[in-house]
């Protein structure tokens, strides 16, 4: 800088050091945009996500006890539905059906099927110490719907059991999808296949999760922080949400290395009183069912 000084003087040198930086600046941005969000391998067009989860979605809803009251119904889609208008890597004309619903069950778990259909327990909400954290838990689960890790998984499984020219013609009729994806061993509900998360579908879940975060205005360490905490504090009523979403290894690091590369740190939002006003009337409920003797 002094030599840039003594050779082009002090107006000139300001201006190079101007030019510098803005031609600096495009790479910081960047380097901000270059997360990894792109899908794997799918057979399924965006549509047939949706139609799809509208069907299992339709399964869940029959076997599983759901929390009807309209305030917590209210306020989880709101916050579900603001979350993911920030989610990446949606459009070609077809709109996710982001829908939220509450599931009677202490269990901490929350689970995602294909198209935007989200499943919350109560037990995940009353255990959130505030709102960054539940809003990490459902942009998690919006992570995997944009994704589409659901019929990611259901297109290998497709893969290793039939070629790909039959996969073509059944996958074109999507009227009975259905009906041919059980015919392959693919069925829907509270058991499917497109529940099973990998590690490496999980690991991208987290990413896009904190990205939604930090995008939204949340504390972006609120998922991570919400998966350690529970983990330690309730182990016993943390198995199926390790099941379905195993942990990935270093998940906090992981998104402890992401942080930065989103964007300066913010005044970050961590609590609402809405937020507040669900848990409580949660906890104030009669307890949830006792969940069925498995057959
Ligand atoms: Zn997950």
């Amino acid at each position: 800088m002094r030599r840039c000084r003594r050779r082009l003087g002090r107006g000139k040198c300001a201006g190079l050091l101007m030019l510098a930086l803005m031609a600096v600046a495009p790479v910081l941005l960047q380097a901000v945009e270059r997360l990894n969000f792109s899908p794997g391998f799918n057979l399924f067009s965006r549509a047939q996500d949706v139609e799809m989860g509208r069907k299992a979605s339709g399964e869940v809803n029959g076997k599983l006890p759901l929390v009807r009251d309209s305030q917590v119904l209210r306020y989880v889609n709101d916050l579900g539905k603001r979350l993911a208008t920030f989610a990446p890597n949606q459009s070609n004309g077809v709109e996710y059906s982001w829908t939220f619903n509450v599931v009677n069950s202490s269990d901490i778990n929350a689970f995602a099927l294909p198209g935007g259909f989200i499943y919350v327990n109560r037990g995940a909400i009353e255990a959130a110490q505030n709102e960054a954290q539940i809003a990490g838990v459902i942009a998690h689960e919006e992570g995997h719907v944009v994704m589409r890790h659901g019929t990611h998984q259901a297109s290998e499984i497709m893969l290793a059991q039939a070629p790909l020219s039959i996969l073509g013609g059944l996958l074109g009729q999507s009227s009975s999808l259905a009906g041919q994806l059980a015919q392959l061993g693919i069925g829907f509900g509270v058991n499917s296949i497109l529940l099973r998360n990998s590690r490496g579908a999980e690991s991208q879940a987290d990413e896009v999760g904190t990205y939604i975060l930090y995008q939204a205005g949340y504390d972006p360490y609120g998922m991570a922080q919400f998966f350690e905490i529970i983990q330690k504090k309730y182990p016993q009523r943390t198995i199926q949400f390790l099941s379905d979403h195993p942990n990935p290894g270093n998940r906090v690091r992981n998104v402890d290395q992401e942080i930065p590369r989103l964007g300066p740190k913010k005044d970050w939002k961590t609590g609402s009183p809405e937020f507040e006003a669900v848990k409580r009337r949660l906890q104030s409920m009669p307890p949830p069912p006792k969940p069925a003797p498995p057959k």
